[in-house]
């Protein structure tokens, strides 16, 4: 913000300060907001590299991606400065400006010792609540040979482990719970997590039936636009779109085709209109979290034909969202921002193929042996657990119970395993070369060959020392505490665990690649241009907070994205 705006600010402030002395309370308070613009949009593609906007751009058209380029604000060098580049850290912090050490959520589910000892819970997962008007053939109870106990209804969710406010959050504080706020998705914790606690509502798909739902958190019933969408027969037109027709996965075999985003945005102006968003005199917000380009992402890799084809299909089908936006709410009277919860590797095979030491870890074998090594040191001739079963990197995660029964406390076993590691992943046989392909490895470069980069333990992310570099700085901002004892393992570039089973590649390093999104704004108070400034989608949320006048989510450490502002004198009211 430049020196004037801030002066003509401080002149604005002490207006309203001088008003507030004289006014009765309510008065006082009703001005205090000044209510601009009408709707904040901020739109998230689940899995979508920052180079893909460069990459795609002459087969962009209209107002779609180009809204943003050409008349919006387009850092194109965007970075999560964590190293945990998972789907729900990554919404959160879109929504928190702040990280994992900020907000509580490091992945997408996780041990929680107070919770279970037999299962996981996911990041959003809340037994206090049930999901909302499921449709009957979805409950586990009314399936074919059902066992007697099976559940009557599903398990709800709530943002229970977020643990910072939402740009949301504040600005709900700011109008005293006038303005609404809502979140779109496919997922769960893609809906509720960039929103918060006091959002009105969060909204997401049952993955047989395709039909969107809620839970009892934010309302006992789907509300009567949801409840119309979900019977109007647009799942059925999903489902031909998508050659899915009658289908029972419609999360597997819709969501990964472009039909699932208009399929979302479809419902998206159902909530503004059902809700009247954007026309009651005060700023409401709505995020609409993509989820198709994820889906179809780890299948196919970030540099397949199809992903070329969802880009393009999802240029055209923003085009129509802002036209519509632009005929219903008036495009004048909107913000919009454009980003992603994370980006992703390239297809090992194909990375490998060029020369890239891509090699995939199998992590039941690197587990088996590591339980071996640790019971032939602990307990001899045993068959202790020391591992917490179904990993997901790049956490770790030790039984304390075993080892405290050894008599091993939580230091000397978080830095046991951290030593065991290197040597463990190394001893891996290289993941073998494609029998395939028109492009075979140099015979003179070396097999990729799994390694490590590092291993962290959660005391020293908890307490220090980690080295004092931006790699450093990345490890302490995934930290986030859920009562267990684990370390963090970063395997080398280009590396990850064996994905062939269920995809192609994966995202969860803290390698530039899987840490690079976009970021975008268009509306009146930014300043069009493409910025080559080195931003973090943590700036997202101040950068709106600051320009809407109202106070930075709790734990946010995001900037203000001056450059890409406006003065605020030249801004049209
Ligand atoms: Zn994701």
């Amino acid at each position: 913000m430049s020196l004037r705006s801030i002066r003509s600010s401080h002149l604005f402030l002490l207006c309203v300060a001088s008003l507030l002395i004289f006014q009765p309370v309510s008065i006082a308070r009703a001005q205090a907001f000044v209510g601009r613009p009408k709707l904040v949009v901020i739109i998230i593609i689940d899995q979508f590299r920052g180079d893909y906007l460069n990459r795609d751009r002459a087969e962009f058209k209209d107002r779609g991606f180009r809204l943003f380029m050409n008349e919006g604000a387009w850092f194109t060098d965007c970075y999560y400065d964590y190293a945990n580049t998972k789907t729900a850290p990554g919404h959160a912090t879109i929504g928190t400006g702040a990280y994992s050490d900020g907000h509580g959520i490091e992945s997408n589910e996780w041990w929680d010792a107070s919770r279970s000892d037999e299962a996981k819970v996911s990041s959003v997962q809340d037994e206090r609540y049930q999901l909302v008007d499921i449709p009957a053939s979805s409950i586990p109870a009314n399936a074919p040979g059902a066992r007697p106990d099976s559940a009557k209804f599903l398990i709800g969710a709530s943002p229970l482990n977020l643990r910072a406010s939402t740009l949301g959050d504040e600005l709900r504080l700011a109008t005293q719970g006038k303005a609404k706020v809502f979140g779109i998705s496919l997922k769960d914790r893609a809906a509720i997590l960039p929103v918060g606690q006091s959002a009105n509502g969060a909204f997401w798909i049952d993955n047989a039936s395709g039909q969107f739902t809620t839970s009892t958190y934010y309302m006992p019933h789907l509300p009567e636009w949801a409840h119309a969408f979900n019977t109007s027969g647009r799942i059925a037109e999903a489902e031909r779109e998508a050659k899915a027709e009658g289908t029972t996965q419609f999360y597997n075999l819709v969501g990964r085709t472009p039909a699932a985003n208009s399929y979302e945005f479809d419902f998206a102006k159902a909530l503004i209109n059902g809700e009247k968003l954007g026309q009651r005199g005060v700023t409401d917000l709505l995020t609409i979290s993509l989820s198709a380009n994820d889906i179809q992402g780890h299948r196919l890799g970030p540099d397949s034909d199809s992903e070329e084809a969802m880009i393009v299909a999802l240029d055209r089908q923003f085009d129509q969202f802002f036209t519509w936006l632009d005929h219903n709410v008036g495009l004048n009277n909107v913000w919009l921002a454009l980003t992603a919860d994370h980006g992703v590797a390239p297809v090992p095979r194909e990375a490998a193929k060029l020369g890239i030491d891509s090699a995939m870890v199998n992590l039941d074998k690197l587990y088996e042996n590591l339980e071996k090594e640790l019971n032939q040191r602990h307990s001899p001739g045993g068959h202790v657990q020391y591992l917490m079963p179904a990993p997901e990197l790049p956490y770790i995660i030790l039984n304390k119970h075993a080892f405290e029964k050894a008599h091993v406390g939580e230091q000397a076993a978080e830095e046991e395993l951290a030593a065991l590691l290197p040597d463990a992943v190394a001893a891996q046989n290289p993941s073998p070369m494609p029998a395939s392909g028109t492009a075979e490895p140099s015979q003179q470069r070396l097999p990729p060959a799994p390694q490590v980069a590092g291993v962290y333990t959660r005391l020293q992310m908890e307490n220090g020392p980690l080295p004092p570099t931006e790699w450093g700085r990345e490890l302490a901002h995934s930290y986030a505490d859920h009562g267990n004892w684990f370390v963090m393992l970063v395997l080398g570039a280009y590396q990850m665990e064996d994905v062939r089973s269920w995809g192609a590649t994966t995202h969860f390093s803290p390698w530039s690649y899987d840490r690079h999104v976009p970021l975008a704004f268009y509306g009146q108070p930014f300043l069009p241009g493409e910025y080559h400034e080195r931003v973090a989608p943590v700036d997202l949320a101040t950068t709106i907070a600051a320009e809407l006048g109202i106070n930075f989510p709790s734990a946010a450490v995001g900037r203000v994205l001056t450059d890409a502002l406006k003065p605020v004198h030249s801004q049209s009211q």
